[in-house]
């Protein structure tokens, strides 16, 4: 039903997940410039800022940012004209923020394409979920696969494709042992791709803020906790403000415990710089510690086994105790 309505559609519009990582970034660009080349007019749109680290991505200049008071009435006017909507990399309505109503008020049918666990099944009209897949531009790979279009992709469509697999994946590092990711990559590579240069556009571009900040959390941040195989950090806004970071320069900070022998939880916790009082929760886990399930029960979030997040409204000191506790509850399955 999914290509049907791609096919019939002429005016699209695309959105991703609030704080918006490669993955959402690269598919939805992929499939901007997939329906462009095929005479279709498609719009970008995310509910706020993505970080530096993905603005080199072909069309990242053309993406309509909800917080941007310039690009609000564009984003009200493609979804006012739209006749599809495509929903990418999220689960959940939610997961839109400030955009969810415009999006679910709009009279255009709906499409999810996404590789999170239990969407909504009243979202959308249709509906490509694949909880197996690294990301959710390799539901696309497939999608383009299945229709036999594989062949036709540029440069710039490959180049999205993989640094949104890459991102989804720490570099292939984690969730990535199906064989059939690296047949995408094999096609992505000769459609043009320089995946060493984007390994370098994506992972080497900190600013001074950022490499100081790792080195200030890892060091004065960071608590480990004695036989729990669990660290907590914290990063409030009068952090961010003395070492001058915006939103995307902590991405990945919080994998980074999980590189001490022995430690199976890490667990950042990031005062929101958009809503003082209210606390972000990433949780990043390796082998089969199931953070979404601690992050659904304890932190009204959710997400994928190994990665997910939530949030708390209360004071950073509130919030580490609640993780202290939410971790005791977990003693069992972290010993
Ligand atoms: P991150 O730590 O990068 O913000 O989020 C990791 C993953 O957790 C995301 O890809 C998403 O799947 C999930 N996630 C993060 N925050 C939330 C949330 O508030 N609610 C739900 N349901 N999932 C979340
Ligand atoms: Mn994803």
């Amino acid at each position: 039903m999914i290509p049907e309505l791609l096919k019939e559609s002429s005016r699209i519009f695309i959105c991703a997940h609030v704080n918006p990582d490669g993955d959402a970034i690269g598919s939805t660009l992929a499939l901007k410039h997939i329906l462009e080349r095929k005479g279709k007019r498609a719009t970008v749109a995310v509910p706020n800022a993505f970080p530096d680290f993905l603005q080199w991505l072909p069309g990242s200049d053309t993406i309509l940012v909800n917080t941007n008071a310039k690009h609000k009435e564009h984003i009200r006017a493609a979804i006012d004209e739209a006749d599809l909507i495509v929903v990418c990399d999220l689960n959940q309505p939610a997961r839109l923020a400030a955009m969810e109503e415009l999006v679910v008020g709009s009279k255009a049918p709906r499409i999810l394409i996404d590789h999170h666990l239990d969407p909504d099944p009243n979202f959308c009209q249709a509906m490509r979920s694949e909880p197996t897949m690294c990301a959710t531009a390799e539901v696309i790979c497939q999608m383009l696969c299945e229709a036999g279009e594989m062949e036709g992709i540029t440069p710039e469509e490959a180049t999205c494709l993989y640094a949104a697999m890459m991102c989804d994946t720490g570099a292939f590092s984690f969730n990535s042992n199906r064989p059939v990711i690296f047949e995408h990559v094999s096609r992505l590579l000769a459609h043009g791709i320089d995946k060493d240069q984007i390994y370098r556009n994506v992972f080497y571009t900190a600013s001074e803020g950022r490499l100081r900040l790792q080195g200030y959390l890892l060091y004065a941040s960071m608590k480990v906790l004695p036989g729990r195989h669990a660290t907590i950090m914290t990063l409030t806004n009068e952090e961010r403000r003395r070492f001058r970071i915006k939103n995307g320069d902590t991405e990945g900070f919080v994998n980074i415990p999980l590189t001490m022998l022995g430690i199976r939880l890490s667990i950042f916790i990031n005062e929101d710089t958009e809503h003082p009082g209210t606390m972000k929760l990433s949780l990043r886990s390796v082998g089969s510690f199931p953070c979404d399930q601690m992050a659904s029960r304890f932190f009204g979030g959710g997400g994928h086994r190994n990665a997910s997040g939530g949030k708390l409204h209360c004071s950073m000191q509130e919030a580490v105790e609640k993780v202290k506790e939410a971790i005791e509850c977990y003693a069992e399955l972290l010993k």
